[in-house]
């Protein structure tokens, strides 16, 4: 299997060298050459298997360059017992037709680990092979940068330098990464807010003398790796949900997934599963109230706002203005030409709007894709009614997948809506909806007591700087 990039300017790759990259060369994002696709035998197949079996299966026809049992050694590295639930993703019943795919088990509780927990195995894999290191630097508002620091900590040939801005994190987000003590993990706050932050690393990634010799990388959302060890849970999923129904029923058998969506990283992922074979009948795109997305859906239109434009809401970790990997949707959608894309990307930039409204209906017709826009007031309803008929407690951003699910409801098909968080890390909204505060398991309760390690730094990127160069891997 082959990759190259939506807007044409790389030669065909492997996928162990994407694995490594952020942005191709051009600017554009990493695709496969043709998307792999499993008939209902196959699917069939892996009924029995445990996750990372199933992983490795689904993994296995994009990575083609590695031997398979390397692949399932990774893969069991990856999703044993790191997750809280022995079956890693659990489905929770919330209705008689709907469930929820629990994918925050993980040790941030929250849908992150399952792509980063892959990566975490993957990259020092690759890295060993190739005699190379990476020094991962990114800057995180909560969920990401832990997520990444669970899964590289101790890691061979990799260091983590991670950026948050003082006093903006959440106490339960503050112990969890700052308690770490790795060696190769730098937890550093610097005195400022998330752009900041941002606006460092992008000033060190410009530098690229600096880069080069500290071997500086990312693992940011645009990573392909994360997106196909995601497709893996919408296969789990539909297999569970078809275990309860008769053998001679399953093939083929549609069932819809709804996905709370800001970087439109977890919602591609499905995109990817339905093209290569999952029976998926609708994937339903959730937005809060920071709804670019939702507009896209419904008009065909795609204009980024600012970062001055994007509301601080009650589900943080969807508050985007810009979706980083709508490039992969829009290239499928103007049939993998990358000559249409990258002209494409040159009106949106010189315009900051994409009009592809005369595409839009085959957004559902041809791609199963629809949307909708779940507010704070629907949050705390859903919070609170989900908890009233079937005594889950959900988190905001899960609860903006429930509420938009709604709508898009067919009799008779399950709805399967996917829990991206755990809501032990956002107390208050929970107690809003219900007047309790959900309990935090006792080893993450622990981690408020420990001490906490970080460095302080200003907004300087010469400080920045020299604090690689001492500590870099
Ligand atoms: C990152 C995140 C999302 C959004 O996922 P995308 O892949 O960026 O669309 C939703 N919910 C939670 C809790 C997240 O951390």
């Amino acid at each position: 299997m082959q990759y190259v990039s939506t807007r044409g300017g790389m030669a065909p790759s492997n996928f162990s060298d994407v694995l490594l990259e952020g942005l191709a060369p051009d600017g554009g994002l990493v695709v496969p050459v043709e998307i792999p696709t499993v008939d209902a035998a196959t699917i069939e197949s892996w009924r029995e298997l445990t996750y990372p079996q199933l992983a490795t299966e689904v993994i296995g026809l994009y990575w083609t360059d590695i031997p398979r049992e390397d692949l399932a050694e990774l893969c069991q590295a990856a999703y044993g017992d790191q997750f809280n639930a022995d079956d890693v993703v659990p489905l929770t019943p919330i209705d008689q037709m709907a469930a929820l795919v629990d994918l925050s088990q993980g040790p941030t509780l929250a849908f992150k680990d399952m792509a980063m927990q892959f990566l975490g195995e993957a990259l020092p894999y690759v890295l060993k092979q190739r005699d190379q290191t990476l020094n991962i630097l990114g800057a995180t508002s909560g969920d990401t940068g832990s997520a990444a620091e669970y899964a590289f900590r101790s890691k061979p040939n990799i260091g983590v330098f991670m950026l948050s801005p003082k006093g903006r994190m959440s106490q339960f987000q503050r112990a969890q990464m700052y308690t770490l003590t790795d060696d190769n993990i730098h937890n550093i706050v610097i005195d400022g807010v998330f752009d900041d932050a941002q606006n460092l690393v992008k000033e060190l990634n410009g530098d690229l003398d600096f880069k080069a010799k500290h071997s500086l990388g990312t693992v940011n959302s645009i990573n392909l790796g994360r997106l196909i060890a995601q497709s893996v849970y919408y296969f789990w999923a539909w297999l569970r949900v078809t275990t309860g129904i008769p053998a001679d029923q399953r093939e083929g058998f549609s069932v819809s997934f709804a996905v709370p969506s800001g970087n439109f990283g977890n919602v591609f992922s499905g995109q990817l599963a339905r093209q290569m074979g999952l029976p998926i009948d609708t994937l339903v795109l959730a937005t809060n109230e920071n709804n670019v997305l939702d507009e896209f859906f419904r008009s065909g239109k795609y204009e980024p706002r600012s970062a001055a434009n994007t509301l601080a809401t009650s589900s943080p970790s969807m508050d985007i203005s810009k979706a980083s990997n709508l490039e992969r949707f829009i290239y499928l959608v103007l049939g993998q030409d990358a000559q249409a894309l990258a002209q494409a990307w040159e009106q949106l930039d010189s315009n900051g709007t994409l009009d592809l409204s005369e595409h839009q209906p085959r957004f559902q017709q041809e791609f199963g894709m629809v949307s909708g826009t779940s507010t704070h007031e629907d949050r705390v309803a859903t919070i609170r009614a989900t908890y009233e008929k079937s005594k889950v407690v959900i988190d905001p951003h899960t609860a903006d997948g429930v509420t938009v699910a709604r709508g898009y409801q067919k009799p008779n098909q399950p709805m399967l809506v996917l829990e991206t968080a755990k809501p032990e890390k956002f107390t208050d909204i929970v107690n809003e909806a219900l007047g309790f505060e959900p309990e935090l398991l006792p080893e993450y309760a622990k981690l408020l007591e420990l001490g906490q390690h970080t460095v302080e730094l200003g907004t300087e990127a010469q400080a920045l700087r020299e604090y690689i160069a001492l500590h870099y891997v």
